[in-house]
């Protein structure tokens, strides 16, 4: 740990702290420096450090996935995907394609990508072919998406677009009964895009204590002194503790091309339901190139589907920060990264993976 860590966990201690404080955050990133930091070990116990909803892939939903493995295996096409979309499962018969990955080994044309440019790459390749991209992601991902829309793309290229806004689900937690935390850590990525004013809410509306963090450990540790120091003194206001990064209004580019190709819609969250303006979709203009209107066979079997989860898969509790990773009584047992039941053992973003890559164990 960096010599400004440690100075950062001294203050941390040094501060007069009530019995228990709940500090959520929301990103994949900011989970993953956490747990392999060993934060969680190193700070007081009475300050609980509880991973949210965080990871894209996590929450993609079942039905959008299967329609992705349809297309694939009885469609003319070739799917692009992100990486860690390719194994994550769906809910379906044993003799069926679980994943991506699975309708790849029954001979589906299934490539990883690794950006959209690929995408785009792969269709001018092969410009007679129809080639379709899967896109999961939050902000940080949609835009790049919504980049290469706005710039225009090949003919044959179109995108089945899964894209999620993370604060509706913050919003959504935080107007429950029991929001389950105390104070949140904005995640950066986000508000780099989206600007930190995106979070303005947690403290204006719901009067909690809110910091934006970089994805370093001494980053993660300022806001965290941020958040109890707000909590401790009753005086809220959005700390930007990622200032070299997050500027005021985000990425006036970014955010000007998402508001032209996409519009933000109601959209299912897997395990989790529908919430508010919480997704993107193409905007009618670019009919032409969404794939959900151009192969409409699959939407009604697909609709079918949501709301499924894996049998005994409580990703969904994980990912609302309701339980921890290793409360899953899968979790290391049936489900691991080799053998993963539910899509939070599969992300690189997701808590139980990250849980399993940073030693815990039940
Ligand atoms: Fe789902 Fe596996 Fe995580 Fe349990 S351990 S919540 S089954 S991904």
């Amino acid at each position: 740990m960096s010599q400004d860590a440690r100075q950062w966990l001294e203050r941390i201690r040094s501060l007069d702290l009530p019995p228990r404080v709940r500090i959520m955050n929301v990103c994949g990133g900011h989970e993953r420096s956490i747990t392999l930091a060993g934060l969680r070990s190193a700070l007081p116990p009475s300050i609980e450090l509880i991973p949210g909803p965080g990871c894209p892939v996590c929450v993609c939903p079942e039905e959008d996935i299967y329609q992705a493995i349809q297309l694939a295996l009885h469609e003319d096409v070739t799917l692009v995907a992100f990486g860690d979309m390719l194994r994550v499962p769906v809910n379906v018969k044993k003799s069926e394609a679980r994943s991506l990955v699975e309708a790849q080994a029954a001979g589906a044309d299934v490539r990883p990508i690794a950006s959209p440019t690929e995408a785009v790459s792969i269709a001018r390749d092969h410009p007679d072919r129809a080639v379709v991209f899967f896109a999961a992601g939050f902000e940080t991902t949609t835009a790049p998406v919504a980049a290469m829309l706005a710039e225009g793309v090949p003919e044959n290229l179109s995108v089945l677009l899964s894209g999620r806004r993370t604060w509706p689900a913050v919003a959504m937690l935080l107007e429950s009964e029991s929001p389950g935390f105390d104070a949140l850590i904005a995640p950066g990525h986000v508000s780099t895009v989206m600007g930190p004013e995106e979070w303005d809410f947690v403290v204006e509306r719901h009067h909690m204590p809110a910091a934006v963090a970089g994805f370093t450990p001494e980053s993660l540790l300022a806001a965290t002194y941020s958040v109890l120091r707000q909590h401790i003194s009753g005086e809220y206001f959005l700390d930007n503790c990622y200032p070299g990064v997050v500027r005021p209004g985000g990425n006036p580019t970014a955010r000007r091309q998402m508001e032209r190709v996409l519009d933000v819609v109601d959209a299912n969250w897997r395990g989790v339901g529908v919430i508010p303006d919480s997704g993107f979709e193409l905007t009618a203009e670019l009919a032409a190139h969404n794939a959900r209107r151009l192969f409409p066979s699959y939407q009604d079997a697909a609709r079918r589907r949501a709301g499924q989860m894996p049998p005994g898969c409580d990703c969904a509790r994980v990912v609302l920060g309701r339980i921890y990773p290793d409360e899953c009584r899968l979790y290391g047992k049936a489900c691991t990264p080799r053998n993963p039941v539910g899509p939070c053992m599969v992300s690189d973003e997701g808590a139980c993976r990250i849980w399993w890559a940073g030693g815990v164990r039940q």
